[in-house]
């Protein structure tokens, strides 16, 4: 396996891979399954050995694919899920925990998250979440679509200030956490997890990123990724369901751009002035 993907470190030290893969709407599609299995394979095979799944993706089937394209594989990953905010109850969370843990046919997640806020106390999230910790069924929490208000509060609960990290929607086209979020977590040691890195492959028909990727002869998407993994304390998590993809991601994480590219991309995706609320897809 390659080791040429930088490293983040959680609040705890542990250092995680800067670069890992997303795997929301895979696994709902039979005919593309066989491309999604080679495409993790490939990714973990290049160092991207970070996998983001939820018990959400594909109701359940997300996480069985994953189970499978795992296999021999366990060690070598840190592996993360989600539980959905109707099941973050105290008992609700250790529950969904096991059916996660048994899809993925696995006996730990090293990290667990929590995928938005919802109506159950976060103390009760939390601790169900250190409960798990406990019996060794996770090696670290966090949480997910937070803005700083919600993690204000979150350490403000008792054990909440163990979260190791708050996965948001950050990209070159989605940059308001700049403002506020990411100045926050990184206050506190605690790195960001960027989801939808490449924008849900909804990025602007044309924009200073496709001269940059002419001039460089790349894609726009291997911009827009090295963009975002040049931030420091964030992680990025690409979904790519086709081995070319994750060849060309694995290839953007030794794209650096220089200071001239980004003043460019600064001038149309512009950094935020005010607070704006954290979006999500
Ligand atoms: P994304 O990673 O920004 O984009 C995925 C799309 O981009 C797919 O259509 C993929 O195509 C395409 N793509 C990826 N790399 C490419 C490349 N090098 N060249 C061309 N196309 C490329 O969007 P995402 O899936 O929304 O976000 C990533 C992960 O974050 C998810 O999979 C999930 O694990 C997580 N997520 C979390 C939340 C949350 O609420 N916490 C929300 C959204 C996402 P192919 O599949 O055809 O390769």
């Amino acid at each position: 396996m390659t080791t040429d993907i930088a490293s983040v470190s959680l609040p705890d030290g542990e250092r995680i891979p800067k670069l890992g893969q997303g795997t929301w709407e895979m696994g709902e599609q039979p005919a593309r399954r066989a491309s999604e299995l080679a495409a993790l394979r490939c990714g973990i095979e290049l160092g991207m050995t970070l996998i983001d799944t939820a018990e959400m993706y594909g109701d359940g089937a997300t996480e069985l694919l994953l189970g499978e394209a795992l296999a021999g594989l366990r060690d070598q990953v840190f592996l993360v899920s989600k539980v959905y905010p109707h099941n973050a109850s105290r008992r609700g969370v250790i529950a969904a925990c096991e059916q996660s843990l048994k899809r993925l046919k696995t006996d730990r997640l090293d990290l667990y998250l929590l995928h938005w806020r919802g109506s159950v106390p976060l103390a009760e999230t939390v601790e169900a979440f250190e409960a798990l910790r406990s019996a060794g069924k996770i090696r670290h929490w966090g949480v997910s679509n937070f803005d700083t208000d919600d993690m204000e509060e979150l350490v403000a609960t008792p054990g909440g200030e163990a979260c190791a990290t708050n996965q948001i929607l950050y990209n070159v086209a989605r940059r308001g956490p700049e403002f506020d979020l990411l100045p926050w977590l990184a206050a506190r040691n605690m790195p960001a997890m960027a989801y939808s890195p490449v924008d849900h492959a909804r990025l602007p028909k044309r924009s200073p990123l496709d001269d940059i990727a002419d001039a460089r002869g790349v894609s726009v998407f291997q911009v827009a990724l090295a963009w975002v993994l040049q931030k420091p304390g964030v992680f990025a998590i690409p979904k790519a369901g086709r081995v070319e993809h994750v060849r060309d991601n694995h290839q953007a994480s030794q794209l650096q751009l220089d200071a001239r590219e980004l003043a460019a991309i600064d001038t149309y995706f512009k950094p935020p002035r005010s607070k704006r609320p954290l979006e999500m897809l």
